[in-house]
């Protein structure tokens, strides 16, 4: 059964060093001299004040971008200089990196282990992969009928505006910033008013790196407030946006409202592991229970919460599941014997707790979990439901939580039906040792990575985005360059002039 670990670990958290917002490189206090407490999940208490950016601040935050865009050095840099700089930024967070990784622990309540072996690895990784392709960017020579040739370029976009969520507060703000950077465009952050402290902490570290002013800027405060400002800005020129599908309409329709800026929205996700008869039973266990990231208190887009499993092993899956729930230690994530944390605040912790109701009361059985732990902090126990039917809302909604959904399917068309059951498209898992039942299923399912007898491996080379209420545009891989590109196509005569 899970317990929770003693108290809350002695491990020295870092000094928290910046807390103002950074703009045109330098931090300042937003206009109206406001903060909000940003809470330790452990605890719900306060970690420090940020200051809360708004309306007055991002339109700042936008003049310098604009300035840096319109007039400054970094656009007009070969991408080959970029690159280096970007590569030294790369090198400054990983030397920080402990310090970083913990900054999002103590916001997050992610364990520190993983924020520092993944968050801090992938971010670096990331920004290396783009400042290689910074000077590869280039358009094509078009064939044209008659004595015209054509060309194209690709020019930077301008202005971004990256609005981001709490869960990979690094990772996200390397997978926005290393392309946009790459490009040669300039950017405001916005990250969550949950998780405001690395982004400031990598806004220093970027200064440091020689990203000249202006380029990165970072607007802390809350989404209706100065993340609206940015989706409705009409010196924005594109918005890149993660987080859930409800706030991505909100982003796309202000876009629309006020100047078409590019949008670009990865939002959330009820991704389906769809494990068939002939796989090892271990390894499909293992694999369930990876691909539902308990591990990160649920709080993963890519989450496998849907786990279909073929009539033949049912059984026997459903036995040897619990069995990881028995040692399993939830509570402070910053103590290296726990294997998940607290949820990352009240307002996620009631939603899930809400979610876990609905699916009592909809008859759906708890196998294990389904309780808060402790009096204080965000801790939820590892649950695991089985007999939940297609249409329960813990089959149907994103719970972004530490709860695993068991459903059965007996043949390969039922498995593709259910697994397609579902809004959302961002990933799915298919295990199986038949090729031709994997070539089959991965090629049925809507959704925009599959996974083959793994699940959540994930590289900045390989581009990452949704179908349907998922989102669009890709963040990772090369494609994410063209979120941040525009193509210009230029023709001429070959020889002389036609008039
Ligand atoms: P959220 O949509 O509530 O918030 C995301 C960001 O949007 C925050 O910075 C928030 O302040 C801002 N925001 C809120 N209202 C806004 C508004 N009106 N205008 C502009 N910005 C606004 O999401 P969350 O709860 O922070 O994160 C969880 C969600 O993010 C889940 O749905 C998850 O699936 C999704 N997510 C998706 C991916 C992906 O790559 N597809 C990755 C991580 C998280």
């Amino acid at each position: 059964m899970a317990s929770e670990s003693n108290g809350v670990s002695k491990l020295k958290i870092p000094e928290v060093k910046f807390t103002k917002l950074f703009i045109n490189g330098h931090f300042v206090d937003s206009v109206s001299g406001k903060t909000f407490g940003t809470r330790d999940p452990r605890t719900g208490d306060v970690v420090a004040e940020v200051a809360e950016g708004d309306k007055e601040d991002v339109d700042i935050a936008v003049k310098a971008a604009r300035e840096a865009f319109d007039h400054g050095k970094w656009p007009r840099m070969s991408g080959f200089d970029r690159g280096r700089v970007i590569l030294k930024f790369a090198d400054l967070i990983e030397q920080h990196g402990e310090e970083i990784a913990m900054l999002d622990s103590i916001d997050s309540g992610k364990l520190v282990h993983l924020t520092k072996d993944f968050d801090i690895q992938f971010a670096t990784n990331c920004l290396r992969y783009y400042a290689g392709a910074a000077d590869k960017i280039h358009g094509e020579t078009l064939k044209c009928t008659g004595e015209f040739q054509a060309y194209t370029l690709k020019e930077p976009v301008g202005v971004v505006g990256h609005i981001i969520p709490w869960n990979f507060p690094t990772v996200l703000f390397a997978a926005k910033a290393a392309p946009t950077l790459a490009t040669g465009c300039t950017m405001i952050f916005k990250p969550a008013e949950q998780s405001p402290l690395s982004a400031l902490y990598l806004a220093h570290l970027a200064k440091e790196a020689g990203i000249p002013d202006g380029v990165i800027n970072v607007i802390t405060g809350y989404g209706p407030t100065a993340g609206a400002a940015i989706s409705s800005h009409m010196d924005v020129d594109a918005v890149s946006f993660t987080g859930s599908t409800e706030v991505g309409k909100l982003v796309m329709g202000a876009a629309a409202a006020s100047n078409l800026k590019t949008v670009s929205l990865e939002l959330g996700g009820k991704s389906p592991l769809v494990i068939f008869n002939d796989v090892d039973i271990n390894m499909a266990v293992q694999t369930a229970w990876q691909a539902t990231k308990i591990s990160v208190q649920g709080e993963v887009c890519i989450a496998g919460s849907r786990i279909y499993v073929q009539e033949g092993i049912y059984d026997e899956f459903l036995k040897r599941v619990t069995d990881n729930v028995k040692n399993w230690v939830v509570g402070d994530p910053f103590d290296p014997q726990v294997h998940q944390g607290p949820q990352v605040d009240k307002e996620q912790f009631d939603k899930v707790l809400r979610y876990i109701e609905s699916g009592k009361r909809e008859g759906a059985t708890l196998l294990t979990g389904g309780k808060a732990i402790g009096e204080k902090g965000y801790y939820i126990e590892p649950t695991i439901f089985t007999d939940v039917k297609e249409d329960m809302l813990i089959a149907q909604d994103e719970i972004f939580g530490p709860v695993m959904s068991i459903m059965k399917f007996k043949t390969i068309e039922e498995a593709i039906e259910k697994a397609n059951n579902t809004k959302y498209g961002l990933a799915a898992g298919i295990l199986t040792n038949d090729l031709n039942t994997a070539n089959r299923v991965s090629r049925s399912i809507r959704a925009g990575g599959i996974w083959i007898n793994c699940y959540l491996i994930t590289e900045s080379s390989i581009p990452f985005g949704g179908y349907k209420m998922s989102g669009f545009g890709m963040d990772s891989g090369l494609q994410a360059l063209e979120k941040y590109l525009k193509v210009k196509s230029v023709i001429t005569p070959i020889y002389n002039s036609p008039w």
